[in-house]
């Protein structure tokens, strides 16, 4: 039986609640094997729990209410920080179940357990809480590799979809370098999720149109949810190839975000030695940059605020929305 509210960190909440929402963005995040590294600087929670705050506060005047934190699993997950982070700031933060893709994740255990029981997990964490916390999974993450999806992968991804289907969560997605997106749209669809309850994730890694317009033809909605990772692709041509699709009638399937990163467990390997190199290469990169130095430039490219609501309030109330029996 699909559920009938939202789930946040904090509490339940209404579709019509969430109000301008970040979908994918990060306070933590540690890859696997983070805490090997004795030779990283040591994590302090309170100092990343008032950068965080900060952060959330930050947005917070800058219009927005919700914030979607996506970490998987394996990735340093820790929704007890999540949830302190939200009353800290007043932020509501909705967090996730679900793991990585094999190359990066955490594999072993979900190697082995047979795709029953992982779609019983993902179901428990959703409906019943995570681990001891009663703080239960808003959405489901899932991730694939590079142009490839491993078995390990595709049982995952299988597993999230019937867990979707089953308690009315969303499914929102990492893909490596934009590939890969209509496998996850296969497997979901098989399993008969409703294209609307799935984002395909970092999208806007490609200059390629037709791809991104390939997906949302399909009615799934897409992540532009990399903007100030200059990395991966600039912000100018992310925000020419959403144009594009607007322009093709898709506006009322985007969703943007920056998966930005408050506080590293360890040492954000590969992309750089220290944090500061990291923000010293991406000086973009971080939440408010969207309100602050894209919205404006997305108002220069003709969208009126109608249109920006539609991106950062309706889509998200959409995509929560879409498995939920109360509307
Ligand atoms: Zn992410």
């Amino acid at each position: 039986m699909a559920l009938s509210k939202i789930q946040t960190t904090t509490g339940t909440a209404l579709p019509e609640e969430l109000g301008k929402t970040l979908v994918h963005e990060h306070l933590l995040v540690g890859f696997p094997g983070w805490e090997l590294d004795a030779r990283a600087p040591k994590f302090k929670r309170a100092e990343a729990m008032a950068r965080a705050k900060d952060q959330l506060q930050e947005l917070i005047g800058l219009g927005v209410s919700t914030f979607v934190d996506p970490c998987p699993m394996d990735m340093g997950r820790d929704v007890e920080f999540l949830a302190e982070a939200s009353q800290a700031s007043g932020m509501r933060i909705i967090c996730t179940t679900g793991a990585y893709f094999e190359a990066q994740g955490n594999t072993m255990t979900f190697r082995h357990l047979p795709l029953e029981e992982i779609t019983d997990i993902y179901i428990q964490e959703v409906e019943d809480g995570i681990g001891e916390t009663g703080i239960k999974a808003g959405a489901i993450k899932i991730a694939t590799g590079l142009r490839v999806v491993t078995d390990y992968e595709r049982k995952l991804v299988t597993a999230a979809a019937r867990a979707a289907k089953a308690t009315g969560v969303p499914i929102i997605s990492h893909t490596e370098g934009a590939t890969c997106g209509h496998d996850q749209i296969d497997i979901a669809a098989g399993e008969g999720l409703p294209m609307g309850q799935l984002l395909v994730g970092h999208s806007d890694g490609t200059t390629d149109h037709w791809y991104q317009r390939s997906l949302v033809e399909r009615g799934a909605f897409i992540g532009f949810d990399r903007f100030g990772i200059s990395l991966f692709q600039s912000d100018e041509v992310r925000i020419a190839n959403m144009m594009k699709l607007i322009e093709a009638g898709h506006l009322d399937k985007i969703l943007v975000s920056h998966d930005s990163i408050s506080c590293w467990l360890g040492r954000p390997m590969p992309y750089a030695p220290t944090w500061d190199a990291l923000q010293a290469m991406l000086p973009d990169w971080r939440s408010s940059h969207l309100l602050k130095n894209i919205v404006p430039k997305l108002r220069e490219r003709g969208l009126t605020e109608r249109d920006i609501d539609t991106l950062l309030v309706d889509n998200p109330r959409r995509l929560f929305s879409t498995g939920l029996n109360c509307c």
